[in-house]
């Protein structure tokens, strides 16, 4: 008797679970749905409207007039992150029809719209490979600390900060007195370039790095000065103001240079001879490029920043500003090109190109510019990340025996949680390849 009750209850839960099934995915849901979306359409609910195309669409992916509606509702609503992406879709979709060609033609109009006046920028140089990498806004003010140093390097460096802060209008800072409390980190520490032969040579005054944790997560930018220059003499007020203005633009995540000698975000800046010889009076002012890209840089959506839950509607779809990974890949590429060719003895620019062509797939390329890297490194911070790139190119080619090698290398310059992550993941292939 109890055991033909229990049958009968879980029958009974069965069907009404079939049914409902039924109901959701039967296309007689679909017009349902599409006559919902259009009511809202035709009263001008454009926002209210695109929910309902949309499951008009979930029912029956092939309802051409739902596509349709749905693009028209996407470019009349408001161009939230969602609908940015939606209409990207759209417009990239396989399917060819009215829908998909309207989107198409409604991609440069809206990324315009959302660009705005900042259209004069150089945003493919700020983005790090296919990533937009950046602090989280609603983490400001960042806190920066400083190593003990001159009075009058320290006093230029804060000064830079200032600019950057009151120019852009959105950017903060303060000052913390512990290391571990910072987002970004001064440092000093003597000069390691290249040595120089002549009374004009280019030299570096300080360098940028980042530091993200496993899970992708930006930890740290460490703006490294040199105490003097490669004659040992003190860098002048206008070269640690000039460099810290350029540095604190790299560690704001302008991972790139611009290609125009009157951003601070030159590739040149930071190089003495070209643009500002050691004891010109000439101070940098950020240029309306250089703000354009850095105010841009933060309306984009991040894939690398410092806190989880950075989503917001309000923020742009980067493939809609950018285009596909494919389109960046190679602006990155002719930038790098172009650094090179200026910096031909620079490491920097023979490891960014090298993370490039790996992106593309192109191992024989990546290797190649990471041997001319490691024939100009003059460091340990370039040593390492040759030999951890190294470390990741070869366990993705699957050769987990030198992946090891490099990533032991890379391990003895520095020994941090990113390179144990990885030494374990190569081991683990290992003892895996081996069972
Ligand atoms: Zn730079």
């Amino acid at each position: 008797m109890i055991k033909k009750i229990i049958n009968a209850v879980i029958i009974t839960i069965i069907l009404v679970v079939l049914g409902s099934f039924i109901w959701n995915n039967t296309m007689i849901s679909s017009p349902y749905f599409f006559n919902k979306g259009k009511t809202l359409y035709n009263s001008g609910m454009y926002d209210g409207s695109i929910k309902f195309f949309e499951r008009s669409l979930q029912t029956n992916p092939n309802n051409t007039a739902a596509r349709y509606f749905l693009t028209l509702a996407l470019t009349k609503g408001t161009p939230t992150y969602s609908h940015q992406e939606a209409l990207y879709n759209m417009a990239n979709s396989k399917t060819h029809d009215m829908a998909q060609s309207y989107a198409k033609s409604q991609i440069i109009p809206l990324k315009e719209s959302l660009i705005g006046e900042m259209d004069d920028n150089y945003i493919y140089s700020a983005v790090q490979n296919k990533d937009i990498l950046r602090w989280n806004i609603e983490s400001f003010p960042l806190k920066v600390y400083f190593e003990q140093t001159k009075p009058s390097y320290r006093e230029n460096i804060k000064k830079a900060f200032e600019q950057w802060g009151k120019a852009s209008g959105f950017l903060q800072f303060k000052e913390v007195y512990k290391p571990e409390e910072c987002d970004i980190e001064i440092k000093f520490t003597p000069y390691s370039g290249p040595k120089c032969e002549s009374a004009n040579c280019n030299y570096a005054v300080a360098t940028t790095t980042n530091t993200t944790d496993k899970y992708h997560r930006l930890n740290r930018m460490i703006i490294t000065f040199y105490n003097s220059n490669p004659f040992g003499e003190e860098f002048s007020n206008s070269e640690i103001y000039n460099t810290a203005l350029h540095e604190i633009g790299h560690a704001l995540g302008i991972s790139g240079h611009s290609n125009n000698p009157n951003d601070v975000m030159y590739a040149g800046s930071h190089r003495v001879s070209s643009v500002f010889s050691p004891y010109s009076k000439d101070i940098f002012y950020l240029s309306k490029r250089d703000l354009n890209t850095m105010t841009l840089l933060y309306r984009l959506a991040p894939s690398i920043t410092n806190s989880k839950g950075w989503f917001y509607e309000n923020l742009y779809y980067p493939p809609l500003i950018l285009g596909n990974d494919e389109e960046i890949l190679k602006k990155k590429l002719d930038e790098y090109q172009k650094y090179i060719d200026k910096y031909p003895n620079y490491s920097g620019g023979y490891i960014n190109i090298a993370t490039v062509y790996s992106s593309m797939g192109n191992n024989k390329k990546a290797q190649y510019a990471l041997d001319k890297a490691s024939e100009f490194a003059t460091n340990d911070n370039e040593k390492y990340l040759i030999n951890y790139n190294r470390a990741v190119m070869y366990y993705n080619n699957q050769d987990f025996e030198s992946a090891l090698n490099c990533a032991k290398d890379a391990l003895k310059i520095k020994n941090d949680e990113t390179t144990n992550t990885l030494i374990r993941d190569i081991e683990e292939m290992i003892s895996s390849a081996n069972q």
